[in-house]
């Protein structure tokens, strides 16, 4: 698999060309691994107008020269964590101000720069840049989600025969895992989901267990590929035997609430808004306490990124953002049913990149 080369310098320069501050300090790993490329669990990035610093501790400084090489970053790496940190200050200091963003700063990391150097409180510049992805970044993506719905589509007829050949809900997870990288993936995104039966399946997030999953079952998977360090997201929900009437009218409103939210889906819509228009088919049939979670999340170098779609949401979703579509109904006693795919925005919809045909029920 080939992936298109990802332009970190365009990004420098994009972050520059916004800059109003004299140094701007990422302390994010994921916007530091945005911006330049480095992957390490560790650094900081300090912007200015003519210099990228990237520090780190000593693990990380061949791997961190290699990774930023694109970005044009100079690398600073120390062993010792007081001499790293003199150095951030060394690189600070000169500025008259020092934008950083408060939300992911702990209270003490703040107390102690700004101690040595000017901070101001300033929102990350990267957030509002990282929620359009470029088309290296959809190709990851893209590839991710194939991984995904490759290895679903083999191991679906396994839960088909799962009356006959029983199967726990770990051994779906497990096959699952295997498969996607089998098909190019280089991790899971996240622990994925099977959650089978009257309870298990009433939980949006439950981890998979050793249950074995039976007739009557609905089964709730959700699954996502790591490729390059972006995610893919999407649930499948299926029904073990001969479906029941209220499993099949269950199954038919998720489908419809999905419908209705991917419809609505196009550049300049309010996540809540989007929200919204998903709850208000549960709402219709009386059922919108039984979905118990926000419709869905933008998707990328994190699985769950700006835009959130939920009632309290200010977020616009952008052209070129990568968000979820993710209505469900869960009832303890019943189980549940979500449905979740992954979708690129354009400014007229949007194309999904999930590609798995939805097939609840055996035929
Ligand atoms: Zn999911
Ligand atoms: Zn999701």
């Amino acid at each position: 698999m080939e992936l298109a080369a990802i332009d970190h310098a365009d990004r420098v320069r994009r972050v520059r060309r916004d800059l109003d501050v004299d140094a701007l300090l990422v302390t994010d790993l994921t916007d530091v691994r945005w911006l330049t490329g480095f992957t390490g669990s560790n650094g900081w990035v300090v912007v200015t107008d003519d210099d990228l610093v990237l520090g780190t501790d000593g693990r990380y400084a061949e791997r961190a020269g290699a990774e930023t090489a694109g970005s044009g970053a100079s690398v600073v790496a120390e062993t010792s964590r007081p001499r790293l940190h003199e150095r951030l200050v060394d690189q600070l200091r000169p500025a008259a101000r020092v934008g950083l963003d408060p939300h992911g700063t702990s209270h003490a990391a703040w107390t102690q720069l700004a101690a040595d150097v000017a901070l101001v409180a300033t929102p990350s510049p990267l957030r509002s840049m990282r929620i359009v992805k470029d088309a290296a970044e959809v190709g990851r993506i893209s590839a991710a989600a194939a991984a995904a719905d490759a290895a679903l589509a083999e191991v679906e007829p396994m839960l088909f025969a799962a009356v006959d050949h029983p199967l726990t809900e770990h051994d779906v997870r497990t096959e699952l895992e295997y498969r996607m990288r089998r098909h190019g993936a280089d991790d899971r995104s996240y622990d994925t989901i099977v959650a089978s039966g009257p309870d298990h399946a009433a939980r949006p997030h439950h981890e998979a267990s050793r249950r074995r999953i039976v007739e009557g079952d609905t089964v709730v998977i959700d699954v996502g590929a790591l490729v390059d360090g972006y995610h893919s997201d999407m649930t499948r929900s299926y029904v073990i035997g001969e479906p029941t009437a209220e499993q099949r009218e269950t199954y038919a409103l998720v489908e419809a609430a999905h419908a209705a939210g991917v419809a609505a889906l196009r550049a300049g819509i309010p996540a809540c808004e989007l929200d919204r228009t998903c709850r208000d088919v549960f709402d219709r049939a009386g059922r919108a306490d039984e979905f118990l979670h926000g419709t869905g999340h933008g998707v990328g170098l994190d699985i769950h990124e700006v835009p959130f779609h939920s009632p309290a949401s200010d977020d616009v979703i952008p052209a070129g953002c990568v968000v979820t579509v993710e209505p469900g109904l869960y009832r303890v006693g019943f189980g549940g049913v979500r449905i979740e795919d992954l979708l690129v925005v354009t400014d007229n919809g949007s194309e999904p990149l999930t590609h798995t045909v939805p097939r609840p029920f055996p035929t």
